[in-house]
C-alpha cells in the first residue's frame, strides 16, 4: 500500500510511519518541520520505502502528484499544542482549515479516491462534563475564553470538510478524534503534561500541576493509537466514519503527578500553579475528558497493548538515560550482600 502522511515528522505521525513501514508499505511524509522534527524520522531515512519532503501544505507543489500516488492519506499536519494555540490564534485557523481544504480539493479534482484519515481531536467536545464523550453528541464551542477555542473551531471545520467531500465526491474518510496521546518522541515544549511531568520528576524539580489538579484526562500510547487508526481505516464498508481513538482510563492531574513521582522514585515536590500564571488570561481548562470507545471496539478488534504505567516507565527510563547517561540517574546502585 502507498501511504501519504501529512505532518508525519510529528510525534503521532512518526509512529504511523513506523507502523506502515513495518507492514511493508511505502510511506511518503510531508511536513514543514514547524513542530515536527527531522530527528523523529531518523530511524526510517535509510529505508527504500520511505520518502520525506519538507514543505508547507498550503503551497506544496507536489500535493497533487502525491495524492494521486497514495492509496491512503493520513492528514495530521496542523498547528498543535495549547501554548502554540494561545500564542498563534490566527495561524491555527489559517493552517488547520486551509491545509485540510486544499488536501480534499486536490483529491476531488484528481478523480482518484484514496482513503483519507483526518486527525481530529477530543477538543471538539468543548468543556462538557459528561462521564463519557460519545461521537453522536452535539459539539460545543465556548464563547467565554476568546481565542482559546480556535483549535477546536479548526478541527470542527476539518471534520465538516471531510464529511462534505466524502458525501459529494465519494472519498472514503475516517475522522479520528484523538484523546490525549503519549509516548516516545513527544515533546513538552507546547504544553503536553506527561513529558513535562516526567522531565520534572527525573530532574527532581517541582512537578507543576495547573489549577487545583482535579481535572482529568485519559491517556493513550501513540503506538496503540496508530494501530487503532489503521484498523479503522482497514475495515470493510466505505461509509464516512467519525470515531474516538484513545484509552478510557481516566486520571486526575494530581493522581498523574503522584504516579509519575512514584514510578520515577523521585523526591520532586508537587507544586500547584494557578491557570493565570500557567497560560495567561483568556484561558479556560477542560475539566473532564474520557472517550466512549464502543464504536472503535464494535468496528474493529482493537485492544490496547500499553498501560499508562508501561508508557510512563519507558518515558522515565529514556529521559533518565538522556539526562544522566544511565538508567539509574544520580542515584547510586545499592547492592545488598548476603
Ligand atoms: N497541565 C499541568 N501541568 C503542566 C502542563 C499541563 O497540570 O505542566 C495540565 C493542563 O492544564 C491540563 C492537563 O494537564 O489540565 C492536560 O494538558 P495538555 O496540554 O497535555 O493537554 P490538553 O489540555 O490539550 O488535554
Amino acid at each position: 500500500m502507498h501511504v501519504l502522511i501529512t505532518g508525519g515528522a510529528g510525534f503521532i505521525g512518526s509512529h504511523l510511519v513506523a507502523l506502515h513501514l513495518a507492514q511493508g508499505d511505502k510511506v511518503h511524509v510531508v511536513d514543514d518541520l514547524s513542530t515536527g522534527l527531522r530527528a523523529n524520522l531518523a530511524p526510517f531515512e535509510a529505508s527504500p520505502n520511505f520518502r520525506f519532503d519538507e514543505a508547507d501544505m498550503l503551497t506544496w507543489p507536489l500535493l497533487q502528484q502525491a495524492a494521486a500516488w497514495a492509496d491512503r492519506v493520513y492528514h495530521l499536519a496542523a498547528v498543535v499544542g495549547v501554548y502554540r494555540v494561545i500564542a498563534e490564534p490566527t495561524r491555527v485557523l489559517a493552517t488547520n482549515i486551509a491545509a485540510c481544504e486544499r488536501l480534499f480539493r486536490t483529491i476531488a479534482a484528481s478523480g482518484w479516491q484514496p482513503q483519507v484519515v483526518v486527525a481530529s481531536s477530543s477538543e471538539v467536545y468543548g468543556h462538557r462534563h459528561a462521564e463519557l464523550l460519545t461521537e453522536d453528541m452535539d459539539l460545543s464551542v465556548s464563547t467565554r475564553a476568546g481565542t482559546r477555542w480556535n483549535y477546536s473551531v479548526s478541527k470542527i471545520a476539518d471534520e465538516a470538510l471531510a464529511l462534505s467531500y466524502s458525501q459529494k465526491f465519494g472519498i472514503p474518510v475516517v475522522v479520528a478524534r484523538f484523546f490525549n496521546t503519549i509516548g516516545p518522541r513527544q515533546t513538552g515544549r507546547y504544553g503536553m503534561v506527561v513529558p513535562r511531568f516526567v522531565e520534572q520528576a527525573v530532574r527532581g524539580e517541582p512537578i507543576t500541576v495547573y489549577g487545583d489538579g482535579e481535572q482529568t484526562r485519559s491517556f493513550c500510547d501513540a503506538r496503540d493509537n496508530v494501530r487503532a487508526l489503521d484498523l479503522l481505516a482497514s475495515r470493510e464498508g466505505g461509509d464516512a466514519l467519525v470515531a474516538n481513538v484513545g484509552n478510557d482510563r481516566e486520571i486526575s492531574m494530581n493522581a498523574l503527578a503522584e504516579l509519575i513521582r512514584e514510578r520515577a522514585d523521585s523526591d520532586s515536590p508537587i507544586s500547584h500553579v494557578p491557570y493565570l500564571q500557567a497560560y495567561g488570561e483568556d484561558f479556560e481548562d477542560i475539566q473532564r475528558r474520557r472517550p466512549d470507545l464502543i464504536r472503535l471496539r464494535t468496528l474493529t478488534d482493537f485492544q490496547h497493548r500499553y498501560t499508562l504505567e508501561d508508557t510512563l516507565d519507558e518515558l522515565i527510563r529514556e529521559r533518565r538515560i538522556a539526562l544522566t547517561g544511565t538508567e539509574h540517574g544520580h542515584r547510586p546502585l545499592v547492592c545488598h550482600q548476603s
